[in-house]
């Protein structure tokens, strides 16, 4: 088969082997024992009967083994990564350091408030800024990741409910959500009830209007939506739902595009879930834990769980539980807290200005790449969009090319792929993200790799059907892979 100019091919000097040890070998040495009667006494139930050693290795062969697998990844650090919704967005190295200040880093959760007052304010002013950037009243730091906050502001929407003496049993969930909400509704014991995007890729009033009835809690919207189109009816929708005492739930796990720009408290939303680590650089995907504060307005904040942050006339800091209508706690102690300063940096760094101008660039990275593609890639809601847009695979159907053919074409071109076969209303989507992080030259040099893929599609097809060609693997099988890890070093398991 040939292979285009663009795929290189990696030099691997030796076959990945994981069993290293051998007898006698060291990369240690340590100092005699001092004394010989300081016998280590372990009792004899914490012994591992069947323990045969540790590995004997040298200092290189362990620097070599970890330092080769960690170049068999691709990273944020290492190039583009257009993972659309999912936000990889650069991680500022800033965040790392103030995150490691020994203030913040060594400080136990069991400390008495009066020991960790910096702590508490550096919680109390973030709340400050999401409720600022949400156009909410309070904020909670505690859930642990995007849909831990899902399940929160349900959880408070129930409550809010349940305080009124009524037990609604609908939520109303697009067609264009992520997979979380209807699972936070489930959870939370509503039933979910899709409603369909329109013919501009957005929801229409009307149609919010014909699903909204007096036994529907409220509706989870998320905006700009993840075809990346904002959506315009909001007000109008918003009127709707409060009609018939509903709340709107605001989805913002990505607020990349609207961030100091537009509120979706003003809006109309009445609680909102951001994700720490889409919106405000921290890391994720395999690489750290996330972060998904709650904000909630006026209708809602009572509910937010507890402790809360208070800070008393004379400027200290306390947790007070003292909030009657409250959900309660949802995490044990106060959240992913490092993940929260670092998030913190980003905001400080930023500044109101950054924050708006990061927005607007998010925007425009994502209409650049548009408008580059579309003619050659089909895009099917093509019209302004904002930090994300959607393309398909329609126009590589008689090549029997599909879009996940292109994303492994892309990994031989040195990329990560876009988010491939999501929103689900899109057949053979590719929906890119190229977040503000990307220049220029580095987002026409994804753009001139697709259209060298949509050339290969035409000329040389089975190119991209067996990609990608420089890989350690090629195509597993992604499900298998993910939920049967193996996680030993043991060869016969890595063998079957
Ligand atoms: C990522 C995402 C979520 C879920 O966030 P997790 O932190 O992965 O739980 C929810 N909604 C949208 C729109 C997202 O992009």
């Amino acid at each position: 088969m040939k292979q285009s100019k663009a795929v290189r091919g990696l030099k691997i000097a030796e076959p990945l082997i994981f069993e290293k040890s051998m007898p006698g070998r060291s990369g240690a040495s340590l100092p005699a024992p001092c004394c010989e009667d300081v016998a280590l006494e372990i009792p004899e139930e914490y012994l591992r009967g069947d323990f045969d050693g540790f590995p004997e290795v040298s200092e290189p062969q362990v620097v070599r083994h970890f330092t080769r697998l960690s170049t068999f990844n691709y990273g944020v650090d290492t190039g583009t990564y257009p993972l659309g919704s999912c936000t990889m967005k650069y991680n500022p190295k800033i965040n790392e350091v103030v995150a490691r200040l020994p203030g913040f880093s060594h400080t136990h959760p069991y400390f008495p408030e009066h020991m960790c007052q910096g702590n508490l304010e550096l919680m109390w002013e973030m709340e400050r800024y999401l409720a600022e950037i949400a156009g909410m009243k309070g904020v909670t730091l505690q859930p642990a990741a995007g849909a831990h906050g899902e399940f929160t502001g349900i959880r408070m929407i129930r409550a809010a409910l349940e305080k009124r003496g009524e037990h609604r049993k609908k939520m109303l969930v697009p067609d264009t959500a992520h997979g979380t909400n209807p699972a936070s509704c489930t959870l939370n014991g509503f039933q979910s009830i899709e409603v369909k995007s329109g013919d501009r890729g957005v929801l229409t009033a009307e149609a919010v209007e014909k699903a909204m009835d007096d036994d529907t809690a409220g509706i989870m919207i998320t905006n700009p939506n993840t075809l990346g189109l904002f959506e315009e009816e909001i007000c109008k929708i918003a009127e709707i739902v409060h009609g018939r005492g509903g709340y709107l739930y605001a989805d913002g796990a990505n607020m990349n595009a609207v961030m100091g720009v537009a509120r979706p408290g003003d809006m109309g939303f009445d609680v909102l879930h951001f994700n720490l680590h889409k919106t405000f650089s921290t890391p994720h995907g395999g690489g750290g834990p996330g972060s998904g504060p709650v904000a909630a307005g006026p209708a809602l904040e009572p509910f937010l769980p507890i402790p809360r942050v208070v800070k008393g006339a004379d400027g200290r800091f306390t947790l007070s539980c003292d909030h009657e209508d409250s959900i309660g706690r949802l995490k044990a102690f106060f959240g992913n807290y490092l993940v929260i300063v670092r998030a913190y940096a980003y905001i400080r760094e930023m500044g109101a200005r950054g924050i708006l101008d990061s927005a607007h660039m998010a925007v425009l990275n994502a209409n650049y790449v548009r408008t580059r593609i579309s003619g050659t890639y089909n895009v099917p809601y093509n019209r302004t969009c904002m930090h994300e847009c959607v393309a398909d695979d329609t126009t590589f159907k008689k090549y029997k090319v599909n879009n996940v053919d292109v994303a492994k074409g892309l990994i031989d071109r040195g990329f990560h792929p876009p988010t491939v076969s999501f929103p689900l209303n899109v057949h053979g989507a590719l929906m890119i993200e190229p977040t503000e992080s990307e220049a220029k030259e580095d987002l026409d040099r994804f753009v001139d790799a697709l259209m060298d893929i949509a050339e290969v599609a035409r000329t040389n097809p089975d190119e991209l059907h067996l990609a990608p060609h420089n890989t350690h693997i090629s195509r597993p099988d992604e499900a298998s892979a993910a939920r049967s890890l193996i996680l030993t070093a043991d060869m016969e398991s890595l063998g079957s």
